[in-house]
């Protein structure tokens, strides 16, 4: 079994390429220095994009409108159907429509601040940077912003900070942005520029001569194994909350596409920083397979509360002012129900584990908007929440204009991922990744509306000038036929002969289900090393008995659903240990990584700045024991003061 003590430490800082000079001018110098591709030299280019959602569709639009090759690779049935389209709430940028005063920098310290202090200043500036961008791409599409009565763009306020900055479409925001990114790609499949592979699974990277070179992936149809070759590959896979089962992210959601890729030499950095959002419907029962989101904008309206007495038998519409406990409002005055995320989740956990939690388990607190329904009246409330409403009421049967909604944290976004520089590449040349795949941009805990914010920095803005950039200095002479091919074919043939083979009784989903209960309880909203060592033991037997006891129907040469499952949740227990094992080596609490041992005597996150201002980026170890080992890349703050976040 690893553990901590076993990890190795690198002494081998990594380079994260950061552009000299003043950080408002960061991104201008790079873009002043990057090489390019003549326009008539594009068309042999050859990009593979892993994945369309919003990062990999506005990534794949980008580079074929460029006039490259694109093969863009989805598992889904159509590439609309990627997770992001289920992005709720908005999508912030600093464009200041409220005229508040708002800044780019003033976004770049609300994102650090909220990450507290563990992103990289860099990245978040130019993110920061970008965001206006994104705006004005997306109205050029036909995104259908929601509007104030004057015509203009309307915006709201999400958690940890003092301005409305949220671009919204109702609360569709996700689906909205991603038929503008889709609609841009399908112009290029048309003109012949992208070729879509749906319902195509990537099931490794090739390297030759240790530089990224194609991918092989199952054709999730047929069952065939194939080849593709290309100048550079880009992973735009998403996240992998369903390492805990239960979370809120679309059902086929994975870690495959990364994991493979760090098995092949990409660094993995901080896994354990993982977000459990405050605002979920609460779980209902043992075989319940999914947990559903209730957007953070909800609580721009929705008063949070718990009864003060854990006897009360009362239902909330009688449970009088005086003897409701708001408990964010009391807490966190400045912020209220708009605290961060890591922040609001905590809060809630603890006011049920001191036993004033409502629902049948008690494990849920109440989200009430009849205040804001008196004020603003119901109309105007509909306008805002009214899809949220009717999709909370169609799964509790209650409806949330007459009585509170129940809500409780869950398993819902992963800061961690592929360790990138500021060109956005993996530590293997030519491997860039992108989005919720990559760990660049949200520190230890991101800020609401700001991951469609980094997909389409990355995707529109940033992944099509550094992949231009890397491809001016390679040759184009890669061949599927090259024996680096052959060996990663025969390496995925055999991890599925393995899976079908083993002949057992019990199916992938009780395992996944078995896993996502240890990695809840004891890598999940709050962290000990006791816990999280006894996890590593679990896990390495539950993933013992899934090689061999697993049950998987079918055959491989077809279409087979219980296969590809297996094959998911096989690379899920792998990125579990290293999940515990960087949380384990973290010794302190920042954002979404709260050790029950570092905390302040208020129970707030205790950082070690000294020793923990720091990326922890961790290598791949072949073999039986092997253990991994730990890079570091210190973070440097020149323009921000690292403080202890208070949103008091
Ligand atoms: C319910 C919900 C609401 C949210 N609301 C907001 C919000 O209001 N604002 C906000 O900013 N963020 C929000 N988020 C977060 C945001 O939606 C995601 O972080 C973002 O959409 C991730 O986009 P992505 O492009 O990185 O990946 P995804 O959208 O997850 O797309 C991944 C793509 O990769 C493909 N893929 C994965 N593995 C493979 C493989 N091995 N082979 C081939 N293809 C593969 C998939 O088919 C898919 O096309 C929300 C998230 C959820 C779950």
């Amino acid at each position: 079994m690893i553990d901590a003590d076993t990890a190795k430490t690198s002494s081998q800082s990594l380079d994260a390429k950061i552009p000299p000079g003043p950080i408002a001018q960061k991104w201008d110098t790079w873009l002043d220095a990057h090489r390019m591709i003549g326009p008539g030299n594009r068309p042999g280019r050859k990009v593979i994009v892993i994945g369309t959602g919003l990062a990999g569709a506005s990534a794949s639009a980008s580079l074929a409108a460029l006039g490259y090759d694109v093969q863009v690779f989805c598992f889904q049935d159509s590439s609309r159907r990627a997770h992001s389209i289920a992005a709720q709430g908005g999508i912030n940028a600093a464009k200041d429509f409220a005229n508040e005063g708002d800044s780019v920098r003033r976004l770049f310290t609300d994102t650090i601040k909220g990450g507290d202090f563990r992103s990289r200043e860099a990245n978040v500036w130019r993110l920061a940077q970008l965001s206006a961008n994104i705006i004005d791409q997306a109205v050029a599409q036909g995104v259908p912003f929601n509007r104030e009565y004057g015509g203009g763009l309307a915006t709201r306020s999400f958690g940890g900070v003092l301005v409305q900055r949220t671009f919204y479409a109702r609360g569709q925001t996700g689906q909205q942005l991603l038929l503008g990114a889709y609609s841009a790609l399908q112009a290029q499949v048309g003109l012949k520029r992208a070729t879509v592979h749906n319902r195509h699974e990537m099931l490794d990277v090739v390297l030759v001569d240790g530089v990224a070179r194609g991918i092989i992936a199952r054709n999730l149809v047929t069952g065939a194994i194939e080849r593709h070759a290309a100048d550079a590959v880009v992973l735009a896979s998403g996240g992998y909350s369903n390492v805990f089962y239960l979370s809120t992210n679309a059902m086929g959601s994975n870690v495959t596409a990364t994991w493979k890729a760090h098995k092949r030499g990409a660094l993995f950095a901080n896994p354990c920083y993982t977000q459990i959002h405050p605002t979920c419907i609460p779980q209902t029962g043992d075989y319940q397979s999914k947990l559903t989101l209730m957007s953070e904008s909800l609580r721009n309206d929705g008063r949070v509360w718990v009864p003060r007495d854990p006897d009360e038998k009362r239902g909330p519409k009688d449970i009088p002012e005086a003897d409701r406990y708001y408990f964010l409002e009391e807490r966190y005055p400045a912020f209220g129900n708009l605290v961060p995320r890591d922040i609001a989740s905590r809060a809630a956990k603890a006011v049920c584990d001191e036993g004033l939690g409502v629902g049948l388990i008690k494990r849920g607190v109440y989200l009430d908007f009849s205040e804001a329904i008196n004020r603003l009246g119901k109309a105007t409330v509909a306008g805002r929440y009214g899809n949220l409403f009717d999709m909370y009421r169609r799964i509790t049967d209650d409806d949330p204009y007459e009585v509170p909604m129940m809500i409780y944290p869950a398993p819902h976004y992963t800061m961690g991922g592929l360790w990138v520089d500021y060109e956005l590449q993996t530590t293997v040349p030519g491997l860039f990744a992108i989005g919720e795949a990559n760990f660049s941009d949200h520190g230890a805990n991101r800020l609401g509306a700001s991951a469609m914010m980094q997909c389409l920095a990355d995707g529109y803005f940033v992944a099509p000038r550094t992949v231009t950039n890397y491809m001016s200095n390679t040759a184009d002479d890669v061949s599927t036929s090259d024996s680096a091919f052959d060996a990663t074919e025969d390496a995925v043939q055999e991890r599925i002969d393995a899976m079908m083979n083993v002949g057992g009784t019990t199916a992938a989903q009780s395992f996944h289900r078995e896993l996502g209960n240890v990695m809840l309880e004891k890598c999940g909203m709050s962290r000990d090393a006791d816990g999280l060592s006894e996890a590593l033991t679990e896990i390495g037997e539950i993933r013992e008995r899934f090689w061999t006891d697993l049950r998987v129907d079918g055959k491989p040469d077809e279409l087979n659903p219980s296969l590809e499952y297996a094959g998911r949740v096989a690379d899920f227990f792998e990125l579990a240990e290293l999940m515990c094992l960087d949380a384990l080596r973290r010794e302190e609490s920042c954002g979404g990584h709260f050790r029950e041992e570092y905390q302040t005597p208020e129970g707030e996150a205790l950082r070690d700045d000294e020793h923990f201002a720091k990326v922890t980026a961790w290598e791949y170890s072949e073999g039986e024991n092997a253990v991994p080992i730990a890079h570091d890349e210190p973070l440097h703050y020149e323009n921000i003061t690292l403080a202890t976040r208070s949103y008091k």
